[in-house]
Order: structure tokens, then sequence, then C-alpha cells
């Protein structure tokens, strides 16, 4: 830990601990991380070990409605757990901070700061003004990567998606400055991160002057010792053939791409604001794949206006895409939404098309692996004896590598979904 390892014994041992639980995606764990800069700047050092912690830190998701329970129900048990020992601080933060805001603190009086997804730039600041964690005394530590490094390079959505909240509790689009991602790239990069995970709501709606997303991906690749560069969460719409022309040809991209369809219905796809139909979402899929691109998917079923033959529309979907993946979800209205004030569809026919859509898309991955094999495929290396193909199939070999290098092997068979390679 940089602030600590110079630190003389006495000032380790005055040292105060931070507990920090998650909810949600990939960007609020890129959240919590800065955001623990930040108390480590001010003397924390990270624990998971709860009673032994001086403050706790939650970040919060508010997508679905279970992953708010959950964090508001972790909140209300430390209760307790301030109660035990006078000086603990709780720090809410993140989407269903910003969603249910001041009614929290009321409910739950033992909170200390609150701390909305809006505000994660001004979490310093928030800090200072609550004058409960002390004066910022270092730089504070700055985590080193895994083989992944994550960077986050824009906040928001400028879309507003009948039955997503996160334009509420996240605000419109702010891009981060190009230089200074690249400055983090950079760091990540020596500090040992070989690829590159760029992260945003909608991370494909990136502009920063005339720099496109498609010239930030190409910057990226070019910083030594970054080896693969990836990105979440992208949005059907920028996916224009101007991106793939300029990204297709660099080799260190990614071949594994999400495109979260949401349906298969040109109908209720204009029902959602998605801005796309079906046969331009397929036309995308089709020229992406063409240029050897990998697609996984995200599938609601069950939203209001939804009919049997809308939903039947999202099966054939299914059939005509070629995912490699489809992550499956039950429609959940978000107290705030244009959808919430929807009639609802029973839960018998949520569970029903649930279930269909499943055993659809039960199946996609291992035929996806099944076609790999015969073709030669560059690891990157995440054990000595295993690792991740640019399309994100796992590939086990016999003989090991050092973790973190990459090879090109040929792939002799597939066994459910793992890639056996012959080397
Ligand atoms: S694009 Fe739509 S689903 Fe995605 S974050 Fe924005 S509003 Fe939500």
């Amino acid at each position: 830990m940089r602030a600590a390892s110079h630190a003389p014994p006495s000032f380790l041992m005055c040292m105060k601990k931070v507990f920090i639980q998650t909810y949600g995606c990939q960007m609020n764990l890129a959240d919590s991380e800065e955001m623990f800069a930040h108390l480590s700047a001010r003397g924390y050092q990270r624990t998971d070990d709860l009673d032994e912690a001086d403050a706790v830190l939650i970040n919060t998701c508010t997508v679905r409605d279970h992953a708010e329970h959950k964090a508001v129900s972790f909140l209300g048990r430390l209760a307790a757990w301030k109660k035990e020992r006078a000086g603990r601080r709780i720090i809410f933060a993140g989407c269903a901070a910003q969603r249910l805001g001041k009614a929290l603190q009321k409910k739950y009086p033992f909170l200390d700061i609150l701390s909305g997804a809006k505000g994660i730039e001004h979490f310093s600041d928030t800090l200072d003004k609550s004058g409960l964690f002390g004066p910022q005394t270092s730089q504070g530590e700055i985590l080193p990567p895994g083989l992944t490094g994550y960077v986050t390079i824009m906040r928001g959505c400028n879309f507003a998606c009948t039955y997503c909240i996160v334009p509420n509790v996240r605000g419109p689009v702010k891009c981060l400055p190009q230089e200074d991602i690249l400055q983090e790239v950079r760091r990540k990069a020596a500090a040992g991160a070989k690829e590159i995970m760029l992260l945003g709501q909608t991370v494909n709606a990136y502009q920063d002057g005339a720099t496109t997303f498609a010239d930030l991906l190409n910057k990226t690749s070019e910083i030594p010792g970054v080896v693969r560069v990836g990105f979440t969460s992208p949005h059907p719409v920028y996916f224009t053939l101007q991106f793939l022309s300029a990204i297709k040809d660099n080799p260190k991209i990614a071949r594994h791409l999400h495109m979260p369809a949401q349906s298969g219905s040109t109908k209720v796809l204009r029902e959602m604001k998605r801005g796309y139909t079906r046969e331009i979402l397929l036309e995308k899929i089709k020229a992406l794949q063409a240029a050897g691109f990998f697609i996984s998917t995200d599938l609601i079923v069950g939203f209001p206006t939804e009919t049997q033959e809308d939903f039947a529309q999202t099966l054939s979907l299914v059939d005509e895409a070629g995912f490699t993946t489809a992550y499956c979800y039950k429609y959940s209205p978000r107290q705030g939404t244009p959808a919430a004030q929807m009639k609802l569809h029973s839960q018998e026919i949520l569970a029903q098309r649930l279930e269909n859509l499943l055993n659809k898309v039960k199946g996609l991955a291992e035929a996806a692996y099944q076609a790999q094999v015969g073709t030669t495929q560059e690891v990157l290396f995440e054990t000595p004896d295993k690792g991740r193909s640019s399309g994100s199939f796992w590939v086990k070999t016999t003989r090991t590598y050092p973790v973190g290098s990459t090879a090109k092997l040929p792939i002799e068979k597939a066994v459910g979904t793992l890639l056996i390679a012959r080397d």
C-alpha cells in the first residue's frame, strides 16, 4: 500500500479501516476504487472484516429493485454495528443513494454521509465538508490493477429508455478529457495491466472534441504494455459502419462486443425508446460478425406492452442473430420511469416467458465454443494454463505460460464452455 508502506509502525497502528460493499455493475466497482482512494488519502486502510472496520462504504445500484433492496437492508443492519463502538462512520453512495435521497437519512439517522451517483467527482469535498474523516494527509492509495485495468471514460446517459432509472440517477453524459483517460491507462499499464477495459453507461457515445470513441480505443491500444482493449456497456446506436471501419483492423481491440438488444420486436423497441429497429439491429450485428466480432446481448421479457407476438420476435431474434451469450431478465418496474405507469403483466406470464427464452438461449455458449474448434486463438493468460481469447472464450492449455503473456494457439476441441488448445 503506497500511503503506508514507508510509514513508521506507530502510524500504521493508528490507521483506520474501511469495509467496502459494492453492488451492481463494473462501473460501480471502479467508482468504489475511486472513493477508496479519497478515504485512503485520509488515513484509511481497506479491510474485509466488518468487525474491525471504523467505517463502511456502501456503493449502491438501483437498476433493479432487488439490488436497491439488498443495499438498504445492509444499511439497516449496520445500526447495531455502529452502536458497538463510538466514532464509527457509514457512507451510503451511488445510484440508490441518488434515487432515495434525504428520505433515507431520515429513516436511518445513524447514516453519516449520503453521496449520490452524480456526486462521485466531488466525493473528496463531501468528505471534507462532513468533517468526519479528517484532513487529507497523502495522495491516497491507488490499488495496483490486476491483469485487467478498468478505466471510467464517461458518466451518465443521454437516452431515456422508458424502463430505465439510470438517466435519473446518473444524469446526462459527461465525458472525461481524453488526456486524463490516456494518463490513467498509462499508469495502469505501467503497473501491470495487460487488458484495458473502458467503462461508461453508454461507453461508445464517448466524444471529446474531435476525438471519437474509435479514436480513443485506437490510442489506448498504442500505449506500451497494453495487449488488449475492451469496453462496457455500449449502446447499439453507436455501432456505426464508421466505427467498425475505424477499429476492425486493430488486432488489439477485443473481438467480443456486447450489444444489448433488449427486445426483438420493433414495436416494443419503439415503446422502450431504444432508438433502433429490429432490422437495423440485425444489420449491425451481421456487419460486426462479418468483421470477426462475437456478440453477446441482454434481453428483457415482459415489458408492459409486450404481446405474445412481440415475445415471439425476441425468440426469433435469438435464432437469427447468432449471439454467443444472452443475459435474460424479467421486466421489473422502477419507480420514476415512464414504463412504471403502465399495466404490468402477471408474474405467471413473466415467469413463463423467461423460462421459454432461457430454453431458447440455453446452448448458445456451447455452440459458440464448438464453432471455435480448428481455429487459432490469441490467448491472454490469466493463470499459468488458462486464459481468454480475444473473443472472450476460455482456453485451457497443457503447457504453462507466464500469467499476463499471450500465445497464438490452435484449438483442438471444446468441452462445454472451455476450449482445449493443442500446444
Ligand atoms: S441507454 Fe437506456 S438502458 Fe442504457 S443507461 Fe441509458 S436509459 Fe438506461
